[in-house]
């Protein structure tokens, strides 16, 4: 079954850090997306190209969640240690994020 099956909700994060948030469900098929709601379109939009590089990285197995908050990521493990700015999918889905948004911008109005 390659389907897969993504809950999108838009909700108040109310966390300064965070205006989106991807976790993976039970296996690499499922997967929720949280957004904060207070968000303009564009910094939605942008938020929802960014989580679904990480829905994408998941379903792919190139990121995997492990025990104790830890991270495989192209076979790599990381930990805590490792800042969120330094985090190779963060770097991957921070990369990707504007040439997706600039693909939805050509093909829809926001
Ligand atoms: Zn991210």
């Amino acid at each position: 079954m390659r389907t897969l099956d993504i809950e999108l909700t838009f909700k108040n994060i109310k966390n300064q850090q965070f205006v989106g948030w991807c976790h993976e469900g039970d296996g690499n098929r499922d997967f929720y997306i949280d957004v904060e709601k207070t968000l303009d379109d564009e910094e939605m939009v942008e938020t929802v190209c960014h989580e679904m590089v990480h829905v994408w990285q998941g379903a792919t197995r190139k990121m995997k969640d492990l025990t104790f908050g830890r991270k495989m990521y192209m076979g790599k493990i990381y930990d805590d240690t490792t800042a969120y700015e330094d985090e190779p999918w963060e770097i991957e889905a921070y990369e990707m994020q504007d040439e997706l948004l600039e693909k939805f911008k050509e093909e829809y109005v926001l």
